[in-house]
């Protein structure tokens, strides 16, 4: 129970009156448990394979003999490896999504970044995944590209937005991922030649859960992913938005305020 006092005086005469206000919080409370709970249990059983799978890809990158596409691809899978372990710990942080029941943190670690070269990786990690179902993917930047962000965060909505592209394109299209200075912003924007969105649809896209018929019948998923990803970009004072035609693709672009310090210097790197 959650019980709040006020006292009320009335002015004319002496008698005071105390009013108790007494909320039935049973739900609420019972509900964060659960969450917490189950992030408990989540980043607990997870923890295991994902330091096996670390461990092992460490073991690989030992060994001298191997080629250096095969060192390239076991350096990938330890860094998703490593970013997913830092996801589940981050699961438990004090600030942490499940306590406070937004994605992101109140606190977020925040500091001017050079965004290229999380941007480099992110392409560079779903090339691949593009290449076996023959979608191009391809990255060009141009400029200095700072904001001042949790760089680990921003490489999340990259990779979201990235993988969803790579996902929902059919064999034969492409995914061109661009990223600029538009005035005083950082623009980056991820296009694709996939199954598009119809404009009926699009308002709902960023909804929790939500999936188009379109995407159940190309692939799997939750539903969740962009709910996240605006959610972060909101975080760091950005704006995330869609564009599409049904049948022929889709654009998303990321705004980002760019810092006041290199505000004016467009195209200076
Ligand atoms: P998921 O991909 O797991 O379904 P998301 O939250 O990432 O969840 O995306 C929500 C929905 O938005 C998808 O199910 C799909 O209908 C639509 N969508 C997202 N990205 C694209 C895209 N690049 N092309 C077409 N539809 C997309």
């Amino acid at each position: 129970l959650s019980v709040t006092a006020k006292r009320l005086r009335s002015s004319a005469h002496e008698d005071e009156t105390i009013l108790l206000l007494v909320h039935d919080v049973t739900a609420v409370v019972q509900a964060q448990r659960d969450r917490e709970r189950l992030a408990a249990i989540a980043s607990h059983e997870l923890r295991h394979p994902l330091t096996v799978m670390i461990g092992t890809a460490e073991l690989a990158l030992e060994d001298e003999a191997m080629s250096p596409k095969a060192v390239e691809r076991f350096q990938k899978l330890l860094d998703a490896s490593e970013r997913m372990l830092e996801m589940t710990q981050q699961m438990l942080g004090p600030r942490s999504a499940v306590r406070s029941g937004t994605v992101v943190e109140d606190a977020c670690p925040r500091e001017e970044t050079d965004l290229t070269p999380i941007l480099v990786d992110s392409v560079a990690s779903y090339e691949q995944a593009g290449h076996a179902k023959d979608v191009r993917v391809s990255l060009s930047t141009s400029g200095r590209l700072a904001a001042v962000v949790d760089g680990f965060r921003i490489r999340q909505v990259f990779d979201n937005l990235v993988s969803n592209a790579v996902k929902y394109t059919r064999a034969g299209g492409t995914v061109d991922v661009s990223a600029g200075r538009e005035g005083d912003d950082v623009v980056i924007s991820i296009a694709d030649t996939g199954i598009g969105i119809a404009p009926e649809d699009l308002p709902r896209v960023l909804t929790p859960y939500f999936r188009t018929a379109e995407a159940k019948k190309t692939a799997g998923g939750t539903g969740l992913g962009l709910g996240i990803t605006q959610e972060i970009v909101h975080a760091h004072d950005g704006v995330l938005s869609v564009d599409s035609v049904l049948g022929e693709g889709t654009v998303f672009t990321v705004r980002l305020p760019a810092p006041t310090d290199a505000r004016g210097s467009e195209g200076t790197a």
